[in-house]
């Protein structure tokens, strides 16, 4: 091992040494990225901000999924980013092709409603792949078995902030199910009938509510009462997941894997544009603990057109505080205000 210590040591931990002598040895965790081969220029830069920030200090791996087999190039690129090991993995035809339940005409007829309503990426079915497999069926990949926390990584996003700390080892020793940077109000044409789905599954189920939930930051109808309206009861503010550090245990258990299924017959993934984002959050804000919820307000971060900026030295290419640096109306799209006021800070 050129790296010597105390790489080395956790190397060898990798190799089957044994944990006992190394408190500090990583967890069982990996970064996970859906991503496209035409995309390894966007992965690479992502890669770059995040070894750079925190994880040359703990080598967690790398876990690429795609729905195509990934390329030499793309393999080649992305490994020399890191010492840790990368994992490539294909996406089973099952977890990502159209259920058999979805109609094609009617799925072409939504495609046209949706792009009536202005809804991003409405008419591209791989979308609506992407948001299904994001929601019910990453987890579900057999090189995830034995992984029990993801810290979910798109290309193209930045990270700004040294972070001295294992974040995962975090996640673990407070007992945290969900962590987040980001809240954002959705668009309420693409999840027109996503709450009341929710309601009629939570009719059927009411033991999968949790004694704290968090139903009143989803039905808040104070800040923005048009989306609440339009949304048919949910406030659309929602964990945005394309930043997401998380437990596994939690989607694989019962109250989720029945909701997911409810859903997935309900077709919304197809015939509207259910995103992973706002299923995510109605799952946490009302299966789990919501004190399990974690804002990573020290992790700086961007995906476009959004940050998370904190007041910190550590942070370098950053405005601390700056919310976007798109046009002014974007600034209403934050709702972590909502978060803090019927959860707190966590
Ligand atoms: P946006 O953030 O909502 O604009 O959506 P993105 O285009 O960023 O897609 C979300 C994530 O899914 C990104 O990591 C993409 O690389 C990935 N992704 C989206 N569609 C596909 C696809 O068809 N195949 C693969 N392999 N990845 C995809
Ligand atoms: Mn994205």
């Amino acid at each position: 091992d050129p790296t010597g210590e105390p790489e080395g040591l956790l190397h060898r931990v990798d190799e089957g040494y044994g944990l006992g002598e190394l408190g500090t040895a990583r967890i069982n965790a990996t970064l996970l990225s859906l991503v496209r081969n035409e995309e390894v220029v966007g992965m690479v830069q992502a890669m770059r901000d995040l070894e750079r920030t925190w994880n040359h200090k703990f080598n967690y791996p790398w876990t690429f999924f795609n729905d195509v087999p990934f390329s030499e190039e793309f393999k080649q690129k992305t490994q020399a980013e890191t010492k840790a090991v990368c994992n490539y993995e294909l996406i089973p035809a099952e977890h990502w092709d159209v259920p058999s339940w979805i109609d094609d005409d009617l799925f072409e007829e939504s495609a046209r409603i949706l792009k009536e309503n202005d809804i991003q990426y409405g008419a591209m079915k791989s979308y609506h792949q992407m948001c299904r497999w994001n929601s019910g069926l990453f987890y579900k990949h057999p090189a995830l078995e034995h992984t029990q926390f993801y810290w979910r990584v798109e290309p193209k996003v930045h990270f700004f902030c040294d972070v001295d700390y294992d974040v995962f080892r975090y996640m673990a020793d407070h007992n945290k199910t969900y962590g987040f940077t980001i809240n954002l109000y959705d668009a309420p044409a693409s999840i027109p009938t996503l709450w009341p789905e929710t309601m009629k599954f939570l009719a059927q189920h009411p033991k999968h509510l949790h004694e704290n939930n968090a139903m009143n930051w989803l039905k808040d109808s104070t800040r923005r009462p048009e989306h609440n309206i339009k949304a048919n009861g949910y406030s659309t503010c929602h964990f945005w997941s394309n930043f997401e550090i998380a437990n596994l245990d939690f989607w694989r258990s019962q109250p989720y894997e029945e909701y997911f299924n409810h859903l997935d017959r309900a077709g919304g993934f197809f015939y509207e544009r259910w995103g992973d984002a706002p299923v995510h959050s109605i799952a946490v804000g009302l299966f789990e603990d919501a004190s399990k919820v974690h804002w990573f307000r020290d992790i700086g971060y961007q995906h476009i057109p959004y940050f998370n900026c904190p007041n910190s030295p550590k942070c370098k290419g950053c405005v601390m505080g700056q919310f976007t640096d798109g046009e002014a109306w974007l600034r209403k799209e934050d709702c972590r205000p909502n978060w803090f006021k019927y959860v707190g800070m966590g």
